[in-house]
């Protein structure tokens, strides 16, 4: 019989991760979502340019932000990778 342990789903892993190293990993075409909402009410970016200052897009709205790393680790709470697969 299988010893009824915890499931570990890869969201939470990777919110582990993350707690763990306080070092996170953004690639261009990642989608960020930030604490803060944009005035078009969405949370979430794409990562256009990535460095000391980051370009990200709104996704509502499509408008452009350069912001500086620092305050998007400070202000991130998800980081989904859309090239996972490769
Ligand atoms: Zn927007």
């Amino acid at each position: 019989m299988p010893c009824g342990g915890k499931e570990v789903t890869p969201q939470a892993y990777r919110y582990a991760m993350r707690r763990e190293r306080g070092n996170m990993q953004f690639e261009i075409g990642d989608i960020v979502k930030l604490k803060k909402k944009h005035p078009c009410g969405s949370h979430e970016w794409e990562v256009l340019r990535v460095g000391a200052d980051f370009r990200l897009k709104c996704l509502g709205c499509g408008h452009q932000i350069m912001i500086a790393r620092k305050l998007v680790e400070k202000n991130v709470k998800e980081i989904r990778k859309t090239l996972d697969s490769e």
